[in-house]
């Protein structure tokens, strides 16, 4: 018995530090929490949750979708707390937990996460060829972290905000560029791409975790797992990194 209760306070206190969902923020809870500051913006605005669209090589999954007259917006969500840091072309970012907010008073550790703004281009090209038979529509991507998460990322072209910015973000947005009929157009288009056949987000997640394996052997093996050049090691600001031998036309990197 007791063995079980040590067992479950040692998963409790990883999950805390991690800053994932766990068992106090069961699975998806930042998509459940975004999908809720989303739900409170006006009519004017459509949101579509957790839609899975057909690609060139298999599936990509879009966390958000919202649908107005003021664009059409792609959220990424990650439930990430601590420091987040990265630039907008390396393939991974960080995650860096800080002494003090931490328990067993270790200092600061650090974790990978895939860089998201990636990630949302991957979104934003799925949809754009899903939208192309009814027209050109801009999209406008926005990655969105708990506001747990202090952001220290250098990505002038990008926005990554906090949940609490979320809103305001969107609705900066004032200038209307789409008719409501297009608005209904480009809502109807997405709802019947999204596939919800049983069984697909399984496949989905099978999928994405092929991918990650298959770039890890490409990067292992030396050669840039976006166009196939060689890897070669270069010296940055922050220290030696790996880049792709066909830079600047490929500008990925990978961190030691
Ligand atoms: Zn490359």
């Amino acid at each position: 018995m007791e063995i079980i209760i040590i067992i479950g306070i040692v998963a409790l206190l990883w999950a805390l530090e991690r800053g994932v969902s766990s068992f106090k923020n069961t699975p998806n809870y930042g998509e459940r929490c975004v999908a809720r500051k989303l739900k409170r913006l006006s009519k004017e605005y459509v949101t579509l949750n957790d839609v899975l669209l057909p690609t060139h090589y298999g599936t990509t999954q879009i966390d958000h979708i919202v649908v107005s007259p003021y664009g059409i917006f792609v959220i990424e969500t990650k439930d990430y707390k601590g420091w987040i840091s990265g630039h907008e072309d390396s393939e991974e970012w960080k995650q860096s937990l800080i002494g003090g907010k931490r328990f067993f008073g270790r200092s600061k550790k650090q974790y990978r996460l895939p860089n998201p703004i990636l990630q949302n281009k991957s979104h934003t090209k799925a949809l754009n060829a899903i939208l192309k038979k009814i027209g050109y529509f801009p999209i406008i991507p926005i990655v969105v972290f708990s506001d747990n998460a202090e952001l220290k990322i250098t990505t002038p072209n990008y926005t990554v905000i906090n949940w609490c910015d979320l809103r305001s973000t969107i609705k900066s947005y004032k200038i209307p560029i789409l008719s409501q009929e297009n608005v209904q157009l480009i809502t109807s288009a997405i709802s019947s791409a999204n596939i919800t056949t049983k069984g697909s987000r399984e496949n989905h997640i099978r999928y994405v975790e092929t991918i990650r394996k298959e770039k890890e052997e490409a990067i292992s093996n030396g050669k840039c797992p976006r166009c196939g050049g060689h890897l070669v090691e270069r010296k940055g600001k922050h220290g030696k990194f790996l880049g792709c031998s066909h830079f600047p036309k490929c500008r990925f990197t990978k961190n030691y």
